[in-house]
């Protein structure tokens, strides 16, 4: 097993006893490994920062791990179901068991929204696991989606704390809900012996090998990750791909055919849940650290991009639309039956891509149909 590598790793006291942090000082030398009061004064400068990180913080943030426990509510409503009058978005939900990443994307969002020095385990699973339970228990038959990778990967250290055990069990009692692990790792041997009743989805964002080795650093090679989603195929589990962001370069369409041929070439549309795409997007406070991080060789970096909707950076509706609708065209023409949709777009993007908004395309509106609003979930961003 591949461990992520860290130069060094807090242990909080109220996480002295928890099973992460056996299993965390089973695999990494003690040296490294240091027992903190995160209460501590002392420690407010090592462990946070007010405001935005440097780029050298934020490079070090993901070199040191803190293992500690969430205070807050940790089931929340997806960032995009918070701007609904700009956004049209799924019924997703997210339950945020840390927070950083171990890989390093040039587009990455975490570069403008996090402020903590360190990468973060939340040891207290139980307790997420009992908000859910809650939720649950009184909405049984509502079909809720559940992702847990909005600010960590959802499996890059999966091999770490083993939460997608203690998931895939518990959701394994409310068939009604869907679980949804979304990554750009390859790491799934460590939950592939448990049995699933067909409500986990194992998904990955991916891109063509070309803006994979230019952007993604760190993560899985593409063939990793179509092997990885074979594996999970295989097992029973149902797999997912968010073609997000999509990135324009000069051989934008190649590439992109390139991808679609091979998710045609290696799975059949009714193998995979959902084809979700996205065009790049992010916060214009975060140019900078991307310039001083990746230079301008990136094509991240590089993009003439304009003020959008929720306060995003993105590209011209023009080149958006296009870039969705020679995707969707090209993978209903390998297949009809591939089931696409658009991640936090605007209602006037749906209408240019599909000439439909997402509640009158039949094989999406059991995604998008309005839950009830059982309590009052704010986003973290
Ligand atoms: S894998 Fe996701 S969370 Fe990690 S660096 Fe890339 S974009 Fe950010």
């Amino acid at each position: 097993m591949m461990l992520p590598v860290f130069n060094r790793i807090y242990i909080d006291k109220t996480s002295e006893n928890s099973e992460v942090a056996a299993r965390v000082r089973s695999l990494y030398p003690s040296e490294i490994i240091v027992s903190i009061d995160e209460t501590d004064p002392s420690l407010a400068d090592t462990l946070n920062k007010k405001g935005m990180m440097t780029a050298d913080e934020f490079n070090d943030s993901k070199k040191t791990l803190l293992l500690t426990t969430f205070k807050g509510q940790f089931f929340k409503r997806c960032p995009g179901a918070t701007q609904k009058k700009a956004l049209t978005c799924c019924n997703y939900h997210v339950l945020n068991l840390g927070s950083q990443c171990n890989m390093n994307c040039s587009y990455c969002y975490l570069q403008s929204y996090l402020n903590s020095r360190t990468s973060k385990i939340f040891t207290n699973i139980d307790q997420a696991l009992s908000e859910l339970k809650e939720m649950a228990d009184l909405h049984p038959d509502q079909p809720f989606r559940v992702g847990t990778g909005e600010v960590i990967d959802s499996l890059s250290l999966d091999h770490l704390t083993l939460y997608s055990r203690k998931l895939i069990e518990f959701m394994n009692q409310y068939p009604k809900w869907t679980l949804e692990f979304k990554t750009k790792s390859n790491h799934v041997d460590q939950f592939l012996d448990l049995a699933s009743v067909g409500n986990t989805v194992v998904s990955w964002s991916i891109n063509p090998p070309y803006i994979i080795n230019r952007e993604e650093h760190g993560t899985a090679r593409f063939d990793e990750r179509i092997e990885a989603a074979k594996k999970c195929r295989a097992k029973g589990f149902k797999v997912a791909f968010h073609i997000d962001p999509m990135i324009w370069h000069p051989e934008w369409k190649e590439n992109y055919s390139f991808l679609a041929e091979e998710l045609n070439r290696e799975f059949k549309p009714s193998d995979v849940h959902i084809i979700s795409l996205g065009t790049l997007r992010f916060q214009p406070e975060q140019r900078h650290m991307m310039r001083e991080r990746f230079g301008l060789d990136s094509l991240v970096t590089r993009a003439e991009m304009f003020a959008s909707e929720g306060n995003k950076l993105r590209y011209d509706a023009t080149i958006r639309s296009e870039m969705f609708q020679f995707m969707i065209k090209k993978m209903k023409s390998l297949d009809p039956a591939w089931n696409i949709f658009l991640c936090m777009e605007t209602p006037e993007t749906w209408i240019q891509a599909f000439d439909k908004v997402p509640m009158q395309l039949p094989e999406l509106r059991s995604l998008f149909k309005p839950l009830p609003v059982v309590r009052d979930f704010q986003s973290t961003t």
